[in-house]
């Protein structure tokens, strides 16, 4: 499709910032637009010591990003990973302005990371970190101005903690400055598998554009935590066969279906299961494995031109943000795959923190089913239009969705007369 190549050796935000800047010319906006654009607006970073179980004080490293507000306040997930970096969280948020942008949410894009590695930590040194951190960047964020949400290795028992500590600054019960609760704290329901139902509807519309039957596909999932447990489950329950699962630690392979719910059973809190067993494959031999759908559920750069061409599915959905290099999605269209970018893909998490949100403010609760009524006008609103688009300008789906997800950001700057 595209004689363009991408080198493998740019980093997560210069690969974001050549794909904003090919979207916003094909949309006709000028280099001002782009240099607004290509960074966020505003980078906290911050230290926080943490006095741990032993008696010792260690100093993390943290930060929180927001790439725009020209929308609305900035929305976006906290990180607590040992490979965190300033250009992953910066980049993270402009894809959060983007999914927003797809998907119509009064939003721009945030997201908060802190290097850290909480396997090896208890679940008070985790608790004194997630107060720590609210402390530290307090004064950037709240209900209208920055909202934050779990990502990778945080859940809703950390989001509790942040609430807490954010209320008791503030003085006053403040559900609505972080989504992603437990019910009991106003959390949603539905928020918990929202990200893997958003997936689940992205792969049903991709199914159905390739005319494809999700019954009796095999389908493969690389990572087993929030989203791509769910997600398993999921595709399970409609009668797909899960062939491979992996974690950080290694895969798990069976040509026949994998038993998910005795895996489900198995799993820790951080997504590990194929530490039980013997005979586990790669991470790397997951995404070559022979399926008809590849989701990627972990983290990024899983798939590059390195092992593109061994890529045997002939649908993949990224559940996680940025797996795939440029080079590699272009490697993949042009071989006919149809990939359904992470933007599109996994937005069902921030949809349905939206709804969360809004119930907070209104004080008033929805049920499941209208949550999910709801996630799935959007999701299927959101693919339709991001479909439509690169059909009709002959364009892979990642630029597509870019396009798609820049536009009203960028009408907003101008109209606020900021370029
Ligand atoms: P999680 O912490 O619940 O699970 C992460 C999973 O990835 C675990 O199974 C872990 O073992 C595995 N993993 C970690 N490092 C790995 C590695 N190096 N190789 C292979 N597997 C590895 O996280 P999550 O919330 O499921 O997030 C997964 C991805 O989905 C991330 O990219 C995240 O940004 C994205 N995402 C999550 C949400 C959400 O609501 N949870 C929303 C949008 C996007």
């Amino acid at each position: 499709m595209s004689v363009q190549t991408y080198s493998e050796n740019l980093n997560v935000l210069t690969q974001t910032q050549l794909v904003i800047k090919e979207a916003l010319a094909k949309l006709g906006f000028g280099s001002e637009m782009y240099e607004l654009l290509k960074e966020p607006l505003r980078v906290l970073t911050v230290r926080i010591p943490i006095r741990m179980d032993d008696g010792t004080v260690k100093v993390f490293t943290g930060y929180r990003a927001q790439h725009n507000d020209a929308v609305g306040p900035t929305k976006g997930g906290i990180r607590f990973h040992p490979e965190v970096t300033e250009d992953e969280v910066k980049a993270l948020a402009i894809w959060m302005s983007l999914k927003c942008g797809i998907a119509g949410l009064p939003y721009g894009g945030g997201k908060g990371g802190i290097i850290c590695e909480p396997r090896e930590m208890s679940f008070r040194e985790l608790e004194r970190l997630s107060r720590g951190y609210v402390r530290a960047i307090s004064q950037l964020v709240g209900p209208t101005k920055d909202i934050p949400a779990p990502d990778v290795y945080t859940n809703s028992q950390y989001m509790a903690w942040m609430m807490d500590e954010y209320s008791r600054i503030r003085e006053y019960d403040s559900p609505g400055f972080i989504t992603g609760k437990p019910l009991v704290l106003g959390g949603s329901l539905g928020r918990d598998s929202a990200t893997a139902r958003g997936v689940t509807i992205a792969i049903e519309e991709a199914a159905k554009a390739k005319g494809m039957a999700l019954a009796g596909s095999r389908v493969v999932v690389q990572g087993f935590g929030n989203a791509g447990g769910y997600l398993a489950k999921f595709m399970h329950d409609k009668g797909a066969l899960v062939v491979g699962i992996s974690d950080a630690y290694g895969g798990l392979h069976d040509p026949n279906g994998l038993d998910i719910d005795y895996l489900l059973d198995r799993r820790d809190s951080f997504g590990t299961v194929s530490k039980l067993f013997k005979n586990t494959i790669t991470n790397q031999d997951i995404l070559t494995l022979d399926c008809d759908i590849l989701v990627p559920a972990a983290i990024e750069n899983q798939i590059t031109s390195q092992n593109a061409a061994a890529i045997k599915a002939k649908i993949i959905v990224e559940a996680a943000n940025g797996p795939t290099t440029l080079q590699a999605t272009r490697m993949l269209t042009d071989r006919g795959v149809l990939l359904i970018p992470d933007i599109i893909a996994n937005a069902g998490g921030v949809i349905v923190s939206y709804f969360e949100w809004v119930q907070n403010n209104q004080g008033l609760y929805w049920t499941e089913q209208e949550v999910d009524r709801r996630l799935q006008e959007i999701m299927e609103q959101s693919f339709a239009s991001v479909y439509e688009t690169a059909k009709l300008r002959k364009i892979d789906m990642r630029l597509a969705a870019y396009m798609v997800g820049v536009r009203r950001m960028a009408e907003a700057c101008q109209l606020r007369g900021w370029v």
